[in-house]
């Protein structure tokens, strides 16, 4: 079924690369972030727009291994020949890029990008559940205030903080009412158009624009008759961030009959979790970005109590982990992941694999050959 409401969000994000070069000419700064552990709401509260940089597509890979090693995440390499060869037009038209010391292939490429542009790198501590760590991350927070402050010559007070959470925790809340569509059996949108209106959301200047956008999806959507057609095995999608570009295995899954309902990474549902009103901002933004259940933490128990809610919340079937290759973190808990899930009684596939067409063929087969197994 098509939604009006869907296609204007798509044909909104067409012209998003040229809004924001109008909006730079107007004045206003850019802000990049590549990850969940980046404060947007710093960003907003200095006056300028974060922008999510690209960074899921093959085609600049090339360039990224004339400095980067091969076996890398293709990620990393992607987001840095992107910024080399001046194809992202979030990235060019930033004017500072904040970067965190998440694994260690992304935090040493920094070092590289930080000859093409002005960049900042927050140390994020690995144990979200040290008090230590949330000390030192609240000064991370300050240390990021202080930089924008001086980048863009603006002083940041605690009410432009206050805003900014109340406006990212709106568009939060808004992207958690787009992917609870899906809870709905069956999911009235299906995974591949779920991922791509969460991965075109990050790309828009104006954030007022695109939280009235995705409210507008979930007031059309969930108003629609609902369709009595079968959907096949509801598949909950965890592991590495995946966007338009580095679709595959979104597309496969769904090419072989079954629904992705649920993404539990850090283009889905990882993002949804708010931002407390009732601290001192910093401390608030703190606490809130420690507790991203990425693997990059040890240990990272949250990324469990995560999946034991949405396969619940989700009705999944079954649980697909997509890892990137030389992502360490995200392969080496793939163990636990198999394990956990597997004591639910649920079927569980993990897929290592690159933004390459090279094996298409062969996670065809297995993709189908699992789910085939569910019959
Ligand atoms: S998977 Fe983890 S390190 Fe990678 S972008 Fe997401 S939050 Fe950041
Ligand atoms: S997918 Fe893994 S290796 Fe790649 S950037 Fe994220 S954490 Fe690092």
């Amino acid at each position: 079924m098509a939604f009006a409401s869907v296609e204007r969000l798509k044909t909104a994000a067409e012209k998003n690369p040229l809004v924001v070069k109008e909006a730079k000419e107007k004045g206003k700064k850019i802000v990049g972030l590549y990850c969940l552990y980046s404060p947007a709401e710093i960003a907003l509260a200095a006056g300028a727009a974060p922008m999510v940089l690209c960074g899921t597509r093959n085609d600049s890979i090339a360039t990224a291994e004339e400095t980067l090693p091969r076996n890398l995440c293709p990620l990393i390499k992607s987001s840095y020949g992107f910024a080399v060869q001046g194809t992202c037009p979030y990235f060019s038209a930033s004017d500072i890029i904040v970067a965190d010391t998440t694994c260690d292939g992304k935090k040493k490429m920094f070092e590289y990008m930080s000859e093409i542009k002005p960049l900042h790198l927050l140390y994020l501590p690995h144990g979200p559940h040290l008090p230590e760590a949330r000390v030192f991350w609240a000064a991370e927070m300050r240390r990021l205030v202080e930089r924008l402050e001086k980048e863009f010559g603006v002083s940041i007070g605690e009410d432009d903080l206050a805003k900014a959470i109340a406006l990212a925790n709106r568009e939060r809340a808004a992207l958690k009412g787009l992917m609870d569509l899906s809870r709905q059996k069956p999911a009235p949108l299906s995974g591949m158009t779920m991922l791509e209106l969460l991965f075109k959301s990050g790309f828009f200047a104006d954030k007022e624009e695109i939280i009235d956008m995705l409210e507008e999806i979930v007031a059309e959507v969930s108003a629609a008759p609902q369709n009595g057609a079968s959907e096949g095995p509801r598949v909950l999608l965890t592991g590495v961030p995946v966007g338009m570009g580095s679709h595959k295995v979104v597309k496969l899954i769904e090419d072989a009959g079954a629904r992705v309902v649920a993404f539990e990474n850090c283009t889905g549902y990882k993002k949804t979790l708010p931002v407390a009103t009732d601290k001192p901002p910093l401390e608030a933004l703190a606490e809130r970005y420690l507790a991203t259940p990425c693997s990059i933490m040890s240990p990272n128990t949250a990324r469990f109590d995560l999946l034991d809610e949405m396969i619940r919340d989700f009705s999944a079937d079954a649980v697909v982990d997509l890892t990137w290759q030389a992502c360490h973190t995200y392969n080496v808990e793939a163990g636990k992941v198999r394990r956990f899930v597997q004591d639910k009684g649920l079927p569980y596939l993990q897929i290592e694999t690159d933004y390459s067409e090279a094996d298409t063929e062969q996670l065809k087969v297995r993709i189908e050959a699992f789910l085939e197994m569910m019959h």
